[in-house]
């Protein structure tokens, strides 16, 4: 089966409850050759999947940043939705506070926090979707 690289993309900001400097797993991106609109934000199921497998593979160290991505609760309704769980104290921000980190992380500053392989048909089932943001660093 072929296989991409990709990029996963994250921004530091504390967490509104405890302070705790959080990696807000915001994004995804082939790593050769991007296109702005390839950028694929992590506020749903698939695009949070393949981010915690790339963030937990076993050669990283990224497991506690993984750890830290929930999938959406099935009652939780609307377009978007913030995958990431502070790894201190558990909270959950509200998709507005997901927001606000992807428009910051528009605008510089983001951190890459894994790199690695997935099969490219699942690549193509995720891509572009999500906010439907062009990632303006290609
Ligand atoms: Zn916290």
């Amino acid at each position: 089966m072929s296989s991409l690289q990709v990029d996963v993309l994250a921004y530091e900001a504390p967490c509104e409850r405890c302070s705790f400097p959080l990696w807000w797993v915001f994004g995804l991106l082939p790593s050769y050759r991007p296109r702005g609109e390839e950028f694929t934000t992590t506020d749903f199921p698939g695009a949070v999947d393949m981010a915690r497998r790339v963030l937990a593979a076993p050669d990283g160290d990224t497991a506690d940043i993984a750890a830290q991505l929930h999938d959406r609760p099935a009652w939780q309704r609307g377009r978007s939705f913030n995958p990431n769980r502070c790894g201190a104290c558990g909270h959950h921000a509200d998709w507005h506070v997901f927001d606000g980190i992807l428009n910051r992380a528009c605008h510089g500053g983001w951190i890459h926090a894994a790199v690695g392989r997935v099969p490219v048909l699942e690549w193509r089932a995720v891509r572009g979707r999500g906010q439907g943001i062009y990632w303006p660093y290609c």
